[in-house]
């Protein structure tokens, strides 16, 4: 496991991401291990992506195997493996069939299309989709004009247009902003907003959204991209609503680290596109679909909704007996093992202390501390999660006074 020593800043890859000064060669379960050698638990999880952690035995197994049998052949033919899979999202959404490509923002790409799709084939001539303050969609032209952090967008202008954008959890402020607009057709969220800083949607509010794009004949999109595929304890994080959305866009846990995005759709998205109406050359492939129907399955061998609850309620009770009124927090939330801790200043050193102490872990929207560890975490690595953090963020808290 020798890898290459790191260059602070490498004069041949692009310089596009603020990266710490540490370059991991291996992983089992929650831990990795860097080129020195250093072990950090793993409370990042490649942005809420290893699911089954590192080097999960059944899942290294399966992918061994598809390697060996084909990894890629294009969707010029049937592809087995997105039939199983397609089959294993439904059942689990509620929904009715799948769209595979092979990232997030692919998948938020395919939605607005849909979004669009539906709008003109309904006659409406320049559709409207309705975006919020603080969403993440992702970095290509039309999901970051999706997007609502103004850094994202700084430098790629112009954006894209047909996006209306409103605040979170505020029925009233939608129905104002799409009042007699005939234009309008979907709305378009994360149940929870992870870049944006673990924010959460109120369930009241997602059915809110549910019964006005019913009586309005609108799209209702959930990205679930980060908070879905079993992160909140269930397999998807609108669930807790008692809802369901018309278009789902999936990816990053849902291979737990092989690349893959979904869109999963139900009847009233379903049949949106024809053949040559949308496609990607790598999407559905062979490797990808083995990915996501082992993890679904291992999942459920091993409970991971039910520990992923349990843990994140663990994780979740410890921070707010420890923090809560203290001076410099604002708060904890989230959901599962989906976690947020926002304090009053920007954060972000925390991030390189806490690797220093062995822990891996995000700062997002500057002053949320960010925990998404795999869903295979033990009772102890959350103990041990929580110990860890929590020097570090009293130290950080006095510094501040
Ligand atoms: C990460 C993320 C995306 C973008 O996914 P990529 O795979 O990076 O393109 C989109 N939406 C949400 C909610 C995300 O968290």
């Amino acid at each position: 496991m020798k890898a290459a020593p790191i260059v602070p800043s490498s004069p041949h890859v692009m310089n596009t991401y603020g990266r710490l000064p540490i370059a991991l060669t291996h992983g089992k379960g929650c831990r990795v291990w860097d080129v020195n050698g250093k072990e950090y638990l793993d409370a990042l999880a490649g942005i809420a992506v290893n699911t089954l952690g590192h080097g999960h035995p059944k899942l290294v197994k399966a992918l061994q195997q598809q390697v060996a049998d084909m990894i890629h052949c294009c969707n010029y033919y049937h592809v087995p493996g997105q039939e199983e899979l397609a089959k294993l999202l439904v059942e689990r959404s509620g929904l009715t069939n799948a769209f595979f490509c092979s990232t997030g923002l692919e998948a938020n790409e395919a939605a607005l299309k849909l979004a669009r799709k539906f709008g003109h084939d309904k006659g409406i001539e320049k559709p409207q989709i309705v975006v919020y303050e603080k969403a993440f969609h992702g970095r290509s032209i039309a999901t970051l004009s999706a997007t609502g952090n103004p850094k994202v967008q700084a430098g790629f202008g112009p954006l894209v247009e047909g996006f209306i954008r409103v605040p979170a959890n505020d029925l009233e402020a939608l129905k104002k902003a799409t009042q007699g607009n005939p234009n309008v057709v979907a709305v378009f969220f994360e149940t929870i907003q992870g870049e944006g800083g673990i924010n959460p949607m109120r369930a009241e509010y997602l059915q809110g959204v549910r019964a006005l794009c019913d009586a309005n004949d609108w799209l209702m999109m959930i990205d679930e991209v980060q908070c879905g595929m079993g992160r909140t304890g269930k397999w998807f994080a609108h669930q807790w609503a008692g809802i369901k959305p018309d278009v789902m866009p999936l990816a990053k846990g849902l291979g737990s680290g092989v690349p893959i995005g979904a869109v999963v759709a139900g009847p009233k998205a379903a049949n949106i596109f024809g053949p040559g109406n949308h496609g990607t050359t790598f999407g559905g492939n062979p490797l990808s679909m083995r990915a996501g129907i082992e993890t679904i399955r291992i999942m459920e061998e091993d409970g991971l909704l039910q520990n992923a609850a349990r843990m994140g309620t663990l994780i979740q009770t410890k921070l707010v007996t420890a923090l809560m009124g203290k001076k410099g927090v604002k708060e904890v939330r989230g959901q599962g093992l989906m976690i947020g801790i926002e304090l009053e200043q920007p954060c972000g050193v925390i991030t390189q202390r806490a690797a220093d102490a062995g822990l891996l872990l995000s700062v997002t929207a500057d002053n949320v501390i960010r925990l998404v560890p795999p869903l295979i975490i033990s009772g102890a690595e959350a103990d041990e999660i929580v110990a860890r953090l929590l020097p570090i963020i009293e130290t950080f808290l006095k510094e501040q006074g």
